[in-house]
């Protein structure tokens, strides 16, 4: 049975922050929202707000809702302006990832459905699915991930894939995956940390070592500044820097003051690699 999809595309006047460029999807990209709202709150959330951050899909136990159309570009990767991911991906958000339980699940098992019959209508196989680690490296889908399950999902979109009568590997045309992976690993790039606290200061503390901070931060899609241009790297050490610190903190499950100090380095480092 065909999932239907419930529209709630943006308005047009926002296609410059949330949707700038055409797309033609080469990938599917998988995530988990990291909160416990539904798939109508996500998408309302998302196109009412004045950040860049979009994804084309969220789907929770009920539905499968779109907000971005899918010939345009989403910023969910972490990747970058140019990134495969951002530019060629069609992204499918997860509801209910933050407590998990049966909610959580069945929003899973209709994703794999819903992710299934995407390929199926491209005549697409799942090498084009990817989760939005292989891009920049954050952990997400974070519970998949934590569960140890990315395997068991891959495989289960496959076998829904096979029911729908899909599943042959695509053609070869259009599947730069060497090229992506010699991408990710030059992703590996060492941010060179810097030791110490940092916290927000009266003038505000700046410099390249602020800036190490930020582009890893970034880097892990934690934008200091996610509306602002170059995401707010800006080497100065003030209340977004702040924030992005504390939000990656409190999901990393580290005391979420917006301090950052050896622990967060350590946290941000072992991401990274
Ligand atoms: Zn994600």
């Amino acid at each position: 049975m065909t999932i239907a999809v419930k529209k709630r595309i943006v308005e047009s006047e926002k296609y410059a922050l949330k949707c700038p460029n055409p797309m033609t999807p080469e990938y599917i990209t998988l995530h988990n929202t990291a909160n416990d709202a539904s798939a109508a709150n996500e998408i309302s959330y998302m196109t009412g707000n004045s950040e860049s951050t979009s994804y084309h899909f969220a789907v929770d136990d009920k539905e499968v809702i779109q907000g971005i159309p899918l010939n345009r570009n989403a910023w969910h990767s972490g990747d970058g302006t140019n990134g495969t991911g951002n530019r060629k991906s069609i992204a499918v958000e997860i509801c209910y990832s933050k407590s998990g339980g049966a909610r959580y699940r069945a929003a899973e098992t209709l994703a794999i459905k819903f992710v299934a019959q995407l390929l199926k209508e491209r005549g697409w196989g799942i090498d084009r699915v990817r989760k939005h680690q292989d891009w920049n490296g954050k952990y997400c889908p974070h519970r998949i991930l934590s569960e140890g399950r990315w395997d068991e999902v891959k495989a289960a979109i496959e076998k829904e894939l096979k029911a729908l009568g899909g599943g042959k590997t695509s053609s070869s045309k259009t599947s730069p995956a060497k090229k992506k992976t010699t991408g990710s690993s030059s992703k590996k790039t060492s941010y060179a940390l810097p030791s110490g606290i940092y916290k927000v200061t009266s003038p505000m503390r700046k410099g390249d070592d602020v800036r190490r901070i930020q582009n890893a931060l970034a880097a892990l899609y934690f934008y200091p500044d996610k509306g602002a241009k170059n995401f707010g790297i800006d080497g100065a050490y003030g209340a977004k820097t702040a924030n992005a610190v504390k939000r990656f903190q409190s999901m990393y499950g580290l005391t979420a003051d917006g301090i950052y100090g050896p622990k967060t380095k350590a946290k941000i480092e072992a991401l990274l690699k």
